[in-house]
């Protein structure tokens, strides 16, 4: 498969190109040249696949033939090895639960996927490639749970110290390895020019070859399609006309839905809900595109006033607006809603929602109102244990924390302090050694 650049379509490169590069040189976010269709015969029978035979379908055609069978699917197997229940809540009302992997928020599955890829695709090379990325929590930790140990691959981790929560910085802090902290006394903004800046330098990339693991790099975007085929699976028999309410940030979550959707599985309706940053539900009733200035929000992994996806959505439904309008609908929801929402569906339901999921929740009744025949899975994209300390107070107390993460809080951190200063960033990188630098394949 072949990927073209959004800002030329003429650009086109091979998957590898765009999973090492992750954005095309003009800064365009890659695209498949075409969009497969799945055999009809394998969705008829998707209940006799197992999770990761239904991943390797899924995602084949957009690897093509640069990872040879047995590898792809060992590496789809290495992403989809723990479960995404699907739990219900209320009145057609399903939660897709994606919070059970290794950092408890659905980042895991594309950052594990992507992993494998650049992984192999590095197996040969003499020099290890460092993946530079910078954080506000959910990201590097699913980056750096991902990357654990990956040969050929070194991780350099920038936060803003003292903004990420207790439990976000044990996952960033303590695996050691190939896995690197650097925490910057700055903010989110103030790590993300760092890293940009660094991107550009060519005294780093000669030195230390860079690369990104962003949520636009393909490999990490794509196989989000799993977990509306693995709903579907779990749906299917009783619910014809089935939607999905999927809480929105950067929208590659909502756009690998909408993709899942192109290449065959039959989906009614999308539901992007935003919480107060409610840039696409505004475009969505004006055609304007006005993004403003990200406010902070209690889901905080969707505080994104321009999200970046989003020209992807417009390209699946070719620019044409009155299409997308049939498909989608997008709600925004505030802080006060959300945190209402978190006690009443657990006084009355007894479902422990998170922030996100619950943005994702009132979406759904949203649209539920305007069609009440249809039946609605929300995704419940990460565990509530990591947003505790915002957790409105009625609640707080019952959120019980998974075994897999308490042993965490025992681990002792370690970080490089540096000032939000790039030549002292730039001195850091340079000198870095790894643990492990004599990589073994
Ligand atoms: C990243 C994230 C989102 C937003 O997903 P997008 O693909 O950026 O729209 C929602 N919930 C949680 C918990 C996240 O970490």
């Amino acid at each position: 498969m072949q990927y073209y650049s959004l800002q030329n379509p003429a650009h086109k490169v091979s998957f590898e190109t765009a999973v090492t590069e992750g954005m095309a040189p003009d800064k365009g976010l890659y695209f498949p040249e075409r969009i497969p269709q799945l055999d009809p015969t394998f969705l008829k029978n998707l209940h006799q696949y197992s999770d990761q035979e239904i991943g390797y379908e899924v995602i084949k055609e957009f690897v093509g033939e640069e990872i040879p069978e047995a590898q792809l699917r060992k590496i789809v197997a290495d992403t989809l090895h723990f479960p995404f229940p699907i739990q219900k809540v209320s009145r057609a009302t399903y939660a897709l639960e994606l919070f059970h992997g290794p950092t408890l928020a659905f980042k895991d599955v594309g950052a594990r996927f992507m992993a494998g890829c650049l992984g192999y695709f590095r197996r040969n090379s003499k020099k290890p490639v460092t993946v530079l990325v910078a954080t506000s929590g959910d990201t590097g930790a699913a980056v750096a749970s991902g990357f654990y140990n990956v040969p050929g691959v070194e991780v350099v981790i920038l936060y803003p110290s003292r903004m990420v929560s207790t439990l976000q910085e044990k996952q960033l802090t303590t695996l050691g390895g190939n896995i690197r902290a650097l925490e910057i006394l700055g903010t989110f903004d103030d790590c993300q020019q760092i890293v940009k800046t660094a991107f550009l330098d060519q005294e780093i990339q000669a030195k230390r070859p860079l690369t990104s693991a962003n949520s636009i790099n393909v490999a990490r975007w794509l196989p989000q399609m799993f977990y509306y085929f693995l709903a579907y699976r779990q749906m299917k028999a009783a619910h014809p006309k089935l939607v999905f309410s999927v809480p929105s940030g950067n929208f590659g979550n909502i756009c690998a839905g909408m993709m899942a959707a192109a290449i065959g599985l039959p989906v009614s309706h999308f539901i992007a809900a935003t919480n107060s940053n409610d840039t696409i539900p505004r475009f969505m009733q004006t055609q304007e595109y006005k993004p403003g200035r990200a406010v902070p929000t209690l889901s905080n992994a969707m505080d994104v006033a321009d999200p970046s996806n989003f020209v992807r959505v417009l390209e699946l439904y070719g620019k044409n607006f009155p299409q997308l309008a049939a498909s989608m609908s997008a709600y925004s929801f505030n802080d006060k809603d959300t945190a209402r929402t978190m006690e009443r569906v657990y006084k009355e339901y007894h479902y422990m929602l998170d922030p996100h999921g619950a943005v994702g929740y009132l979406g759904l009744q949203q649209y539920l109102a305007e069609d009440p025949d249809a039946t609605g899975v929300f995704l419940e994209t990460a565990h509530p244990v990591k947003f505790e300390d915002t957790a409105p107070k009625a609640i707080r107390d019952e959120i019980h924390t998974p075994a897999k993460v308490m042993s965490l809080y025992g681990k002792e951190k370690s970080s490089i302090v540096l000032p939000a200063d790039y030549q002292a960033v730039k001195k850091t990188l340079l000198q870095l050694e790894f643990q492990n630098s004599e990589l073994s394949h």
